[in-house]
């Protein structure tokens, strides 16, 4: 090692420079992102192993893990026939004179030699019993009891790095926290820490490696902490994530309220939205009411909106969408609607010209639009007249230039990537208002973190003289009963949607037992309902044949529509009133929730069948019991971060954009909300972070802080 390795800051050397490590494990580091000491103490145990405890030989039970103190009797290699060439057996008792042998069919040179008999070790592994023989198979073996990295305590277990053996992992990181430690700064404020019991920054990473060592072996308190995360060296890392997180997040937020917008008047935007109100064919539920009040309220404020509107399907968020669109318009302005499907613009487009005829200038742009039409489009625009645009993703694809767009509004946000939405926005000379619309109810812990920068809107009821929608679990011997009952409901004049997860036929070993859309829309038709008409909706249709689909399925020319998921997006047929959906085990919980969100739009009462091919014995999986009892997204969402994790809940938004190393949004939610209290407060008593004590984040922020904000993709 030269002395040059050392950089000012110990936590700044490559890992190369660590006793150990060399150019070799180097690079293996480097394809894990670690490349510096610093890198190296946040690569933090995945789990814990607690060797605090030596067992005795007599009682060990097969199967179980132990760590045993012995002494070694003797070492010998034996010849083996077959796959192994030889093997090492080690004989050696514990302090009862009870027997164990070691065993490793793999061994490097010289291995053997280090078993002198009479020394001591500590082995530790998982025990055979044969009779009265007891065994271990490649044991992990410790030979310097002095060396306490190891065993005799709660050991740290690291996600495994190819070719990095876990006690050469712990040695470095032993190695690493003796270089490095003192030179850890607290970057958190004191005050704070102080307030929820919090251990500083260089304790709390030591620990969180190599759990202290209670004298007298009695670690029970401390063993479990340990390994649910709940340690307050765990606590204190935890908080750190989550308190840096909402900083970065709450202050953009309050750098995007400086920007300069275009407020409207607030007086004629009230009246025009009576107006528009009116000629509604019903009145706004509560939530929306509520919504649309806010939304208004961002809209007359002198700087941009940036809001997530969330309601379950069926919510009602278009009308809000629509109200908020044309009190912009009323003042001049040119608004934007972009929908993830060719169906969905197409059905906003449409209501909209029902609803409010031609006494609006909007248009249509998606892919098959002409060129004609499009000149027609950008020449209303270049107008600088108010306009509406509704479309798919030809929105940002299409050169079409918008002359003073006011407002953008996004429909099932999430189906869109960051860049797309920022894309939209670009198209304006002036900065937009942005409403952003999902479907997907996203727990709060997420909303919290992932849309942090977005202020958040939510209608929870759905609008009035809606009857609720059956959810029942079908077994094959129920199969038949479920067929009669779609009979008759079809016979009274009701539509019904059948889903399944694949299009065609898989040969595919994993996916062989799976029925089709294809396959099945023939049974269907020819054999099971021949006295219906039966349409086939999926992705490999071209956009024209799928909107012939719905078309004909909307006018009731079809009452049945075998699907894929592409009917999962905003689809509005009051009429249909059943849904099927094959092989729900292969769904995400809310993924079945928007798909069941289809039905139950109209007077009718509905009922969602989940087919499973499971047998009666077997007992329904609880995420499908968790669909039977509630139709309540939220709670529904909650159970699929829980079950799933946040990763499905973010779709292109951020993904991967969380940086926790060590929270997890469903374990630590009190710690989120703390850290998130906290933030908040320090922002409105010290922005500028001027006092002594906040001192230190705010060198955080002008140092590594400022790289990690950037790479959190938000709005
Ligand atoms: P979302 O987009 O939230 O899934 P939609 O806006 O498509 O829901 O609304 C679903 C249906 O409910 C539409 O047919 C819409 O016209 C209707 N609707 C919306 N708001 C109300 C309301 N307040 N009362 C009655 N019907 C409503
Ligand atoms: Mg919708």
């Amino acid at each position: 090692m030269t002395k040059k390795a050392f950089q000012d800051n110990p936590l700044d050397t490559p890992v190369q420079f660590i006793k150990g490590v060399g150019p070799r494990l180097a690079t293996v580091f480097a394809s894990r992102d670690i490349r510096t000491i610093r890198d190296l103490l946040y690569f933090f145990p995945r789990k814990y192993e607690d060797r605090s405890k030596l067992a005795l030989v007599k009682d060990l039970v097969e199967g179980s893990s132990a760590s045993l103190k012995l002494t070694v009797h003797q070492a010998y290699m034996r010849p083996l026939r077959g796959r192994f060439s030889k093997l090492l057996e080690v004989k050696a008792f514990d302090q009862d004179k009870q027997w164990i042998s070691l065993k490793w069919f793999r061994t490097y040179k010289g291995f053997e030699q280090k078993f002198e008999p009479g020394i001591k070790i500590i082995a530790t592994g998982a025990v055979k019993v044969f009779g009265s023989i007891r065994e271990m198979v490649h044991p992990d073996i410790q030979f310097d009891l002095e060396e306490e990295l190891h065993v005799g305590r709660i050991v740290p277990i690291y996600t495994e790095i190819d070719g990095i053996p876990t006690k050469t992992l712990r040695k470095i990181l032993d190695t690493a926290l003796s270089l490095a430690l003192p030179s850890i700064k607290e970057e958190l404020p004191v005050p704070a820490l102080r307030k929820h019991g919090l251990p500083g920054i260089a304790h709390a990473i030591r620990e969180v490696h190599f759990p202290p060592v209670i004298p007298g072996g009695q670690t029970t308190q401390g063993e479990e902490a340990f390994a649910d995360f709940k340690s307050p060296a765990h606590q204190r890392l935890i908080y750190e994530e989550f308190f840096k997180f909402e900083w970065h997040i709450l202050s953009k937020r309050l750098n995007l309220e400086k920007e300069k917008g275009h407020p409207l008047d607030s007086a004629r935007l009230k009246a025009s939205l009576q107006a528009h109100l009116k000629a509604l064919p019903f009145t706004l539920t509560r939530g929306q009411t509520e919504a649309l009040e806010a939304i208004g309220g961002d809209l007359c404020r002198p700087h941009p909106m940036n809001r997530l509107l969330q309601g379950d399907v069926g919510a009602g968020k278009t009308a809000v969408a629509f109200l908020s669109a044309l009190g912009v318009m009323d003042q001049g302005f040119q608004a934007a609607l972009m929908a993830p499907t060719e169906i969905l613009a197409e059905q906003h487009y449409m209501n909209l010209k029902r609803l409010y005829g031609e006494q609006v200038p909007v248009k249509l742009l998606v892919g098959k639009t002409t060129t004609t039409e499009r000149r027609v489009i950008q020449e209303l625009l270049d107008t600088g007249g108010a306009a509406l645009l509704i479309g798919t993703h030809a929105l940002i694809e299409d050169p079409v230039k918008f002359r003073n767009l006011g407002l953008v509004i996004i429909d099932e946000q999430h189906r869109f990537g960051v860049d797309q939405r920022r894309k939209l926005r670009e198209k304006s000379v002036i900065q937009p208002h942005t409403l952003v619309m999902t479907a997907t109810p996203i727990p709060r812990t997420l909303a919290l973190t992932a849309y942090g920068d977005l202020e958040v809107s939510v209608i929870r009821e759905r609008p009035p003289g809606r009857t609720p929608i059956k959810t029942r679990l079908i077994r094959p011997a129920e199969h038949r009963k479920m067929i009669e009952v779609i009979t008759h409901e079809l016979n009274s004049g009701r539509q019904a949607y059948f889903i399944f997860p694949l299009v065609n036929d898989s040969e595919e070993e994993s996916f062989k037992h799976l029925k089709s859309a294809v396959s099945a829309a023939e049974t269907l038709a020819n054999e099971v309902f021949p006295q219906f008409r039966v349409g086939l909706l999926h992705g490999q249709l071209s956009p024209s044949e799928k909107a012939a689909v719905m078309e004909r399925f909307r006018k009731n020319e079809v009452q049945i529509l075998v699907s894929t998921t592409v009917v999962e997006v905003g689809v509005d047929v009051p009429n249909a009133t059943i849904m099927v959906i094959e092989h729900p085990e292969r769904f995400g919980l809310s993924q079945l929730h928007q798909l069941r969100g289809r039905i139950g739009r109209g007077q009718y009462a509905s009922t969602c069948f989940l087919k499973t091919d499971r047998p009666e014995h077997i007992p329904t999986p609880e995420r499908l019991e968790v669909m039977c009892e509630t139709e309540d997204g939220f709670r529904i969402a909650e159970a699929d971060l829980e079950l799933r994790g946040p990763g499905e809940f973010l779709g292109t938004r951020q993904s991967g954009a969380l940086p926790f190393k060590i929270a997890s949004l469903v374990r630590d939610q009190d710690w989120l909300i703390k850290a998130r209290d906290d933030v908040m407060q320090i922002l409105k008593a010290d922005p500028s972070l001027k006092h002594p004590e906040n001192r230190p984040f705010k060198a955080y922020l002008e140092t590594s802080g400022k790289l990690e904000s950037a790479h959190l993709k938000t709005s």
